[in-house]
């Protein structure tokens, strides 16, 4: 394709997918982002094919993780739960729509009972969630090796709730075990919160 034209066509998608608006904000179109560690307390989520891992911890730590990401490029960043205790979802979304220029991040990991089902996967519910839904789909693709099963729109509440742009991400199966040896792998979590960083950023700019 000739560069112009390419050039053309690349601006026009890029129109689409995330606005072209100048930033009211510190960093691109958002400088706050609430980061939010599925479950928590007695709310454990989902559990590993060993019995022992629960995906409140996982999710935890890979919030942490996007935390100081964020935060090394500038961010404000609020954190929904830093410890091992309940909060319940209204909460969650209460803390998104106190803020102003932020944007709503849902750390998961999933669970089914096939077994051999593996895969990210990230949800959105309006249409101006959806380039940040798309944006993280797309960097955590790019590390994790198992299946991309896409940007879904779904009513989870704290999505349906938000007054921000919101998105939650599933990063991989603890029902499945070649998934759950990853996902037990820190440095595996940093490379999945590092991707789920550069969506974000993407999406501020
Ligand atoms: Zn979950």
């Amino acid at each position: 394709m000739r560069p112009v034209l390419c050039a053309i066509l690349a601006c026009s998608l890029v129109v689409f997918l995330s606005g072209c608006a100048s930033s009211p904000y510190g960093v691109g179109r958002f400088g706050t982002v609430v980061v939010d560690a599925g479950h928590g307390g007695l709310d454990r989520g989902a559990r590993g094919m060993d019995g022992r891992s629960v995906e409140k911890v996982y999710a935890l730590d890979t919030a942490k993780r996007i935390e100081r990401g964020l935060r090394a490029r500038g961010y404000r960043v609020v954190m929904t739960r830093r410890r091992d205790y309940f909060v319940p979802l209204p909460s969650r979304v209460a803390t998104s729509n106190r803020q102003r220029g932020a944007v709503f991040v849902s750390i998961h990991y999933n669970w089914t009972r096939n077994s051999a089902v593996s895969g990210t996967e990230t949800f959105y519910y309006n249409s101006r969630s959806y380039p940040l839904a798309a944006n993280i789909q797309r960097e955590v693709d790019r590390v994790a090796p198992s299946p991309n099963r896409g940007v879904k729109r779904s009513r989870f509440h704290v999505l349906r709730n938000n007054a921000r742009p919101a998105a939650l991400v599933e990063l991989g199966f603890m029902s499945n075990p070649r998934e759950l040896r990853l996902i037990k792998s820190a440095s595996y979590r940093q490379r999945l919160a590092d991707a789920v960083v550069r969506g974000i950023v993407k999406s501020s700019r």
